[in-house]
């Protein structure tokens, strides 16, 4: 499997964010984001071929529980199931980041979806924005991924009227709103806060869960964070 990066953080995202936490971060993605933080595994792939043998043993030595398969877009590899049958065997939580476009029987201990909105639509790319708009919502295969696991689905929001496409998707896929997770779009402090204070009153009204993004605050735009 392609493999961007492992590194050692913390979760700054979702019901774990603060948790300690190995990420492996597989490089290849279906999507083209237009707002896209990690290009290196989407615009650009970079990275290199690594055996599940190979990633356990880099995992191994950073001695977390908690392990975060990423990308990228991890569905993409068949190897990614073998490599959580293999860390689930070796005691530890495993949350799957996923856009929820491609569906493996896996196993997992939070299955994380963040299905993408018309805001990720790269629309300077013709070639890109007809396929991202073919893929990017395909509520049949979220709807398999949720009965895998516990889940969480997050949302990354960048203006009010995103909720126009947020709504209709929940009550399709019949999501728990405790689980529905908004996150403000932004690559840095200054508007992840100017959109978190009107995302937590959106919150408030229909009972969705806030999450913040913890690495950028604190370390900001950077790899291996
Ligand atoms: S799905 Fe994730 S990795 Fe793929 S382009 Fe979108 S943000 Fe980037």
């Amino acid at each position: 499997m392609k493999i961007s990066e492992i590194f050692h953080s913390i979760q700054g995202e979702g019901v774990l964010a603060g948790v300690s936490s190995v990420f492996i971060r597989t490089s290849g993605c279906n999507l083209r984001c237009t707002w896209c933080d990690t290009p290196y595994t989407s615009w650009k792939p970079e990275g290199t071929d690594q055996s599940v043998d190979s990633v356990l043993a880099v995992v191994k030595e950073f001695g977390a529980r908690h392990v975060v398969l990423t990308g990228g877009e991890p569905m993409l590899f068949e190897e990614s199931v073998t490599l959580c049958e293999q860390l689930r065997a070796l005691g530890h939580h495993i949350t799957i980041e996923t856009a929820g476009t491609v569906f493996r029987p896996i196993a997992c201990d939070l299955m994380s979806i963040s299905p993408k909105l018309s805001n990720s639509t790269p629309l300077h790319d013709p070639f890109w924005s007809l396929q991202h708009e073919k893929l990017r919502l395909q509520a049949e295969v979220v709807s398999r991924l949720m009965s895998l696991c516990d889940y969480q689905l997050k949302f990354v929001v960048a203006e009010p009227s995103d909720l126009a496409e947020i709504h209709p998707l929940v009550s399709q896929l019949n999501a728990n709103a405790e689980k529905v997770l908004l996150m403000p779009e932004g690559r840095d402090g200054a508007t992840l806060n100017e959109r978190s204070i009107w995302i937590a009153e959106i919150c408030k009204q229909y009972g969705y869960r806030y999450s913040p993004r913890l690495h950028v605050l604190l370390w900001g735009d950077r790899r291996g964070i």
